[in-house]
């Protein structure tokens, strides 16, 4: 028998499937093997055995061992692997890297065996044989039970190891090692049994009955989807198939995560950042061995290694992180929509303010849309008052906190409420200018301006994470008049502290949760405090549950407005109605002020009004007129290394290949031109891009062709990407 394998290096000249001979070896499809490869064994995995190969056979080797008992990666996922490494121009091992915890890969995990001691004596009979004074050896006979299993570290621990070792020795406890599940603890609550509303039975039976569909629920935040997730999947386990729930990495909060687990206990395995790497090798083992039926998880739990797969449900669809924005770049939709049709399942694609491609699909009939249009208890959605800052600054008032929402926030602390006051930017202040001169401290690596930390004290670079001392004289005129441009998290929180010394302030942001369940500490403070206001980025704007927050404040929502690309004002309308959602969730009656320098934008007005269709067809209209996404596909090519002119180089030509192609098909390049891009260097690397969009309909046949151009001219020290659709030009 001859093996496909492919070799786990990350080296383009290895990025191809290499034959090897199995000999006597019992290899399976998926496995993973030790080869030999030039002068070295390394580890590869087994994407194919067949009985022939076209290769000279007096050449070709033999795989040396099987690494585990069973095959790491399922038939589904090779052929994932070969849809992905077409669609998204991916090397192989890349590709593979996605479907494994990387430390098993490395070797720095595997499956832990604890020792496990057992009781098999005769309480009464022991007793007799020891003597009056050994307290230990009493005491840790009355603790054990028979026939009962512990684990003798925990023993030893109780009651010394000389005592243990002695019951062992006396033949009291038998001995064995057993493996061990490293599993992330949650705070388990009841699990509720609510009765459906009519909404959420209907939306169960269209998901339920509708066969391999894909589904748009589109309900208010607090339309109780979470409850139509979990109950869907109640009935996919009980037909014995399996689930996947893909959630943002920000909302794997313990409520959520303590929802699921109260209801499915061990069948759930949760695989998000926040894990240890003991954790989550061991939660993809339960995957893959079938212990655990069901995985709600982040971006990549996509990857999970289930077979038959009952229900794939992507919560919250509308978001952004579930694009992978480096390499290996892929859409987490497409690799849904594949594992979809290969398991002949439904796919759930929820949303209180649904992307507008996934409205658009549901508009023409290639998603089924379902709506719940109402919250659970019947409560209006909040008030939305809009602030014009520009009459605040009119009006003397210089503070990042408008008369308005001060006056909010006064009432809500006097009744001993809750705020959360969102801004999206972290650090004191954007950045440090110099007045006279208009210098801007800037990273040495990277062509941004940096970011001021006065907790630190330091300016920051937000793209590297390079450190730089604070601007006292601009090094270019020697003035000292230094000033700091828009204010950041840090800054709103030094304020509050002065406005109301009594009030219990926190702040949750990149910079507070980087230790381990950082975010988990500091909910969990604010949900235990009273007055008490949470400052953060969008971290804060999806589904938490508080039942006092009375007050949301936007203290800069035209921030992501103006960002330069065709989603700014999507991304704006749905971050700005999520954190409105989180106000007024209880009986008392909940506000959200917004603040802005354009208040007569029209994304606020469909914003104040959760008009969520209205802002759809201004919106979509806007996007055919200009010919962007979902009626083209932009095509982003990014080139990047240290050398500039060789950077230059690679891009020239491989321009000049795509023009040629263009002028095969005239009619779909909309638009197509190559730039530096707007950051010009990160970490030193100066970056190139070709900027293309293509008419929606022969775009993938296109797509296929420019790969092919551009690998046709392509040099080691010049990285080079795709991206389709990119979230972010920059
Ligand atoms: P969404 O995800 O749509 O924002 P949630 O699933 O968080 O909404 O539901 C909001 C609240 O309503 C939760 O506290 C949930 O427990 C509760 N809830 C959901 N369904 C029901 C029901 N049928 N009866 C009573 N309460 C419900
Ligand atoms: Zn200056
Ligand atoms: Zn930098």
């Amino acid at each position: 028998m001859f093996a496909e394998v492919i070799v786990d290096l990350s080296n383009a000249s290895v990025d191809k499937i290499f034959d090897y001979n199995t000999g006597d070896l019992n290899v399976v499809a998926g496995q993973r093997v030790y080869v030999p490869f030039g002068k070295f064994n390394i580890e590869g995995f087994v994407v194919r055995l067949k009985e022939d190969t076209t290769y000279d056979k007096s050449k070709i080797k033999n795989i040396i061992s099987v690494i585990d008992d069973f095959a790491c990666v399922t038939e589904e996922m090779i052929e994932l692997l070969h849809f992905m490494i077409k669609h998204y121009h991916l090397k192989y091992i890349d590709a593979l890297r996605l479907f494994l915890p990387a430390e098993m890969r490395t070797g720095k995990v595997k499956s832990l065996s604890k020792k496990v001691v057992e009781f098999v004596g005769n309480k009464q009979e022991i007793i007799k044989t020891l003597r009056k004074n050994a307290k230990n050896q009493i005491e840790l006979l009355n603790f054990l039970d028979n026939n009962k299993k512990y684990y003798k570290s925990d023993l030893n621990e109780k009651f010394s190891s000389t005592t243990v070792n002695k019951f062992l020795q006396l033949g009291f406890l038998t001995e064995k090692d057993e493996e061990y599940t490293r599993s992330p603890q949650y705070l388990i609550k009841e699990d509720k049994k609510l009765n459906h509303t009519n909404l959420q039975e209907r939306a169960i039976t269209q998901i339920l009955t509708g066969g391999e569909k894909t589904h748009l629920l589109f309900g208010v935040t607090g339309s109780g989807k979470t409850e139509v997730y979990m109950s869907v999947i109640e009935d996919v386990i009980k037909n014995n198939k399996t689930a996947i729930m893909l959630v943002p990495d920000i909302s794997l909060t313990p409520q959520v995560l303590s929802n699921f687990k109260a209801r499915f206990k061990e069948d759930v395995a949760i695989l998000h950042s926040g894990l240890s790497a003991g954790e989550r090798f061991d939660e993809w083992k339960r995957i893959r061995l079938g212990r655990a039926r069901i995985v709600v998880g982040a971006r990549s739990a996509i990857f999970a290694p289930l077979t038959n797969v009952g229900i794939i449900i992507i919560d919250e669809e509308h978001e952004q992180s579930y694009n992978s924005e480096s390499n290996p770049r892929y859409f987490t939709k497409d690799i849904a929509e594949f594992r979809k049709n290969y398991n002949h399942c439904p796919l759930v694609l929820g949303s209180a303010t649904p992307s507008l491609e996934s409205f658009n699909k549901a508009e023409k009939g290639e998603y089924n849309l379902i709506e719940m249009p109402v919250r659970i208890n019947g409560k209006e959605m909040p008030k939305i008052q809009i602030v014009d800052m520009l009459g605040e600054i009119r009006a003397g008032n210089s503070c990042p906190f408008s008369r308005t929402l001060m006056y909010e926030l006064d009432n809500c602390f006097a009744n001993n409420n809750q705020a959360m006051l969102f801004i999206n930017r972290r650090g004191f202040s954007s950045f440090m200018r110099c007045i006279d001169c208009g210098y801007i401290a800037k990273c040495t690596d990277c062509d941004v301006s940096l970011v001021y930390h006065k907790d630190e004290d330091k300016l920051k670079c937000h793209y590297c994470g390079k450190r730089f001392n604070a601007l006292t004289i601009c090094p270019n005129c020697k003035s000292t008049r230094i000033r700091q441009g828009a204010v950041g998290t840090q800054k709103i929180v030094e304020e509050l502290h002065r406005l109301y010394p009594n009030v219990k302030v926190l702040r949750m942001d990149n910079d507070t949760t980087s230790v381990k369940n950082g975010h988990q500490k500091i909910l969990e403070e604010f949900s235990n405090s009273k007055p008490a206001v949470l400052v953060g980025t969008q971290m804060i704007a999806k589904g938490h549950d508080f039942k006092d927050v009375t007050v949301v404040g936007i203290i800069d929502a035209d921030q992501s407005l103006y960002q330069s690309d065709f989603k700014s004002v999507e991304r704006t309308f749905s971050l700005i109605t999520q954190m409105a959602g989180r106000a007024g969730r209880n009986e008392a009656e909940g506000k959200v002020i917004l603040q802005t320098y354009a208040p007569r934008h029209y994304a606020y007005k469909f914003i104040a009004n959760y008009n969520y269709k209205g802002f759809y067809s201004k919106e979509i209209n806007l996007r055919e007129t200009a010919k962007f996404p979902p009626f083209t596909t932009i095509i982003r090519l990014l080139y990047s290394g240290e050398n500039e002119q060789l950077v230059k180089e690679i891009i020239k030509a491989n321009y000049n290949e795509i023009l040629n192609l263009s002028n095969d098909y005239k009619e779909d390049f909309v638009y197509f031109d190559a730039m530096k891009s707007p950051i010009g260097r990160i970490q030193n690397k100066y970056r190139y891009q070709i900027l293309i969009r293509l008419k929606q309909d022969n775009a993938r046949e296109i797509i296929d062709k420019i790969y092919e151009a551009c690998d046709r001219i392509q040099n080691p020290k010049v990285s080079f990407f795709v991206e389709i659709n990119p979230a972010s030009l920059s």
